[in-house]
């Protein structure tokens, strides 16, 4: 058997790379000053390579319930106007399990895809699950669709609001990044209004579109007529 010998000793990056790794860890200090009246505060920050691409990931502690929501970062957002950003909620069944049930894996790979190809921009993730009602209520609820209710009636029938999430700590995360107005990568107009109703400009909407398939195309469909989602 041939081994082969590098010319470079193991575990020894050259003196470019280090460099470049250590300007790149400096690029993760907070940005902003964090205040009390804030729903969320800075906790870490590292370089992040990706399928995608490199991004620096900021992991914000959300003090109004423990969550730990995290941001993907590409360039230098501080300041920026309409800088592109998406607020993603947290699937787990389609952006863990890769679920045919739903779009946002799809649209969570989008955006990354989208967001590296600029000079800057930020893909938000908050942990809020099945629309804000929590995972396992999400799964009883793709139970009842199954027995022929939509997502609406579903989430009704549960006692949920059809759409329960917050965009509060988004808000905060933006101003923490100090992300001065947004161009928001979205279909949904109550995810611009949520954002706008918490203080945060958003100039434009750049538009999110996935191919639907037979698991989800009902969803889809749901989403458009009953929730008023564009369809772009
Ligand atoms: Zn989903």
């Amino acid at each position: 058997m041939t081994v082969a010998i590098s010319s470079v000793p193991e575990g020894e990056p050259d003196t470019a790379e280090t460099t470049e790794l250590a300007s790149a860890a400096e690029s993760c200090q907070p940005l902003a000053e964090g205040r009390d009246q804030d729903s969320v505060e800075w906790v870490a920050c590292a370089r992040l390579p990706t399928r995608f691409g490199e991004f620096n990931i900021v992991g914000f502690l959300d003090r109004t319930n423990g969550r730990e929501h995290t941001v993907m970062v590409k360039g230098a957002v501080a300041g920026r106007e309409d800088c592109p950003v998406r607020v993603h909620s947290e699937c787990h069944t389609g952006d863990v399990w890769t679920s045919l049930r739903c779009d946002c894996r799809e649209q969570l790979e989008k955006s990354l895809q989208y967001v590296q190809g600029r000079e800057f921009g930020a893909v938000i993730y908050l942990r809020q699950e099945g629309r804000g009602i929590g995972l396992f209520n999400k799964l009883k609820a793709y139970n009842l669709q199954d027995l022929g209710l939509d997502t609406v009636e579903a989430n009704t029938s549960l006692g949920f609001p059809s759409d329960a999430r917050e965009y509060r700590a988004a808000a905060d995360i933006l101003r923490l990044l100090q992300i001065r107005s947004v161009a928001l990568l979205t279909n949904n107009p109550d995810k611009i209004e949520g954002l706008r109703r918490e203080g945060i400009t958003v100039t434009r909407r750049i538009p999110m579109t996935v191919p639907d398939n037979a698991h989800n195309r009902r969803y889809l469909k749901t989403k458009r007529e009953r929730l008023g989602h564009y369809q772009d």
